[in-house]
């Protein structure tokens, strides 16, 4: 694929999306994964894109004004807390200048967003985006503005073209679902652990939309301690949904959370999957949507072990390449090692190092299964009635 055909959103602005030094979520993976990319000469300036200033209006089509104006005022007086509009809590505390740096994070959707609509690129990746806990009037699990929902309506409202959206962050997709959980035109997929035991706690087999959107939302929460094989097994229900929906554009969210290394959750994949998404996620694209794709990146919080490759990962492959294999440039690693707080990994796929093998393996496999049938048993139902 030529340099024409993807785009790289990216602007030193992103790393102003900062709460403060010991918040898990820490857009210096930002940093890391762009300059891996580059010592791999995998990333060059002419895919690097800046971000266009998009309106305020864009944020409005999705976040109240109220809410909107409780940002600035937050990034203004700081530290000050607006409980009920979720910032200044623990998970989402205010900081100077707050309301600019969840803007900058939009813009680059946006931006990511406009260029795959108006045919400039057939994909697009904006690692600072992928915000999907961001709710209309309230802030919540790290997430300020919604940038995905933004940029999904923004598609909505410019171009009228049907969206689907795949979400495969360890957390739920709430803020993006409970945006378009009416709209037959924007079709929500969710892959999460249950929400038995993590935040949100929402993502349940049984949310399928409400009224004209009812049957456009699908929910996938697997077990804790999924590893690798479900996981894929599981996420192949895209093809089906696919499908189903008949998209004209994928908008898709990168969390690498599910990873076994990753602090915050529970399941327990190794980077294989973050090989095997983007791959599945391109090809779907390119079979039903003339390859319009805009990919965006989520959460994440071992930044030095996981995020880098993932992302790195990510990226290589939607330029049309085979995943990295194989030792990861020296340059980098020399670079990067005195300031991370272990040994930094050497090669692009896991060496299962601190990987504890899990005792209940089969009975989650087979738990996962039944869910995915039950959830698709949905679309198979339908058909028949159509
Ligand atoms: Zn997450």
């Amino acid at each position: 694929m030529n340099s024409k055909e993807t785009a790289y959103l990216y602007t030193e602005d992103f790393l102003q999306y900062s709460f403060h030094e010991q918040h898990p979520f820490n857009q210096l993976r930002l940093q890391l994964t762009k300059e891996l990319l580059e010592s791999e000469q995998a990333l060059d300036s002419e895919h690097v894109i800046l971000p266009r200033d998009y309106e305020e209006e864009t944020i409005l089509r999705v976040h109240s004004k109220e809410y909107v104006d409780i940002v600035k005022r937050a990034g203004e007086e700081h530290p000050v807390s607006f409980a009920s509009y979720g910032i200044g809590t623990t998970d989402t505390p205010s900081f100077p200048g707050m309301y600019e740096a969840a803007r900058h994070i939009v813009n680059g959707s946006l931006t990511a967003a406009e260029f795959v609509m108006s045919n400039q690129v057939k994909h697009s990746l904006n690692l600072a985006g992928g915000l999907h806990h961001g709710f209309p009037n309230h802030a919540s699990g790290f997430c300020i503005f919604n940038d995905i929902a933004i940029a999904i309506r923004f598609i909505r409202d410019h171009y009228d073209a049907k969206v689907l959206y795949i979400d495969t962050d360890a957390h739920h997709g709430d803020g993006v679902q409970h945006c378009f959980y009416d709209d037959p035109n924007v079709c929500t997929v969710s892959i999460h652990e249950t929400g038995r035991y993590l935040y949100p706690g929402t993502g349940k087999t049984g949310e399928r939309g409400v009224k004209e959107g009812f049957g456009y939302a699908f929910n996938f929460p697997i077990d804790a301690f999924t590893e690798d094989d479900s996981f894929l097994d599981t996420f192949a229900a895209i093809r089906e949904i696919t499908d189903y929906f008949q998209p004209d554009i994928i908008v898709s969210q990168h969390g690498t959370d599910a990873h076994y290394l990753d602090p915050l959750t529970h399941l327990h994949c190794s980077l294989s999957i973050f090989e095997q998404i983007p791959i599945l996620v391109r090809e779907l694209a390119q079979q039903y949507c003339d390859g319009k794709w805009v990919a965006l990146g989520g959460g994440g919080y071992d930044i030095w072990q996981v995020v880098p490759r993932a992302w790195a990962q990510l990226w290589h492959i939607m330029n049309g390449h085979p995943a990295f294999q194989g030792p990861i440039d020296p340059v980098w690693l020399a670079k990067w090692q005195p300031q991370a707080p272990s040994t930094l990994p050497n090669t692009w796929q896991d060496q299962w190092t601190s990987y504890k093998s899990i005792p209940r393996r089969q009975e989650i496999m087979e738990t996962n299964q039944r869910m995915k049938e039950q959830v698709l048993k949905f679309i198979t139902n339908n058909k028949k009635k159509g």
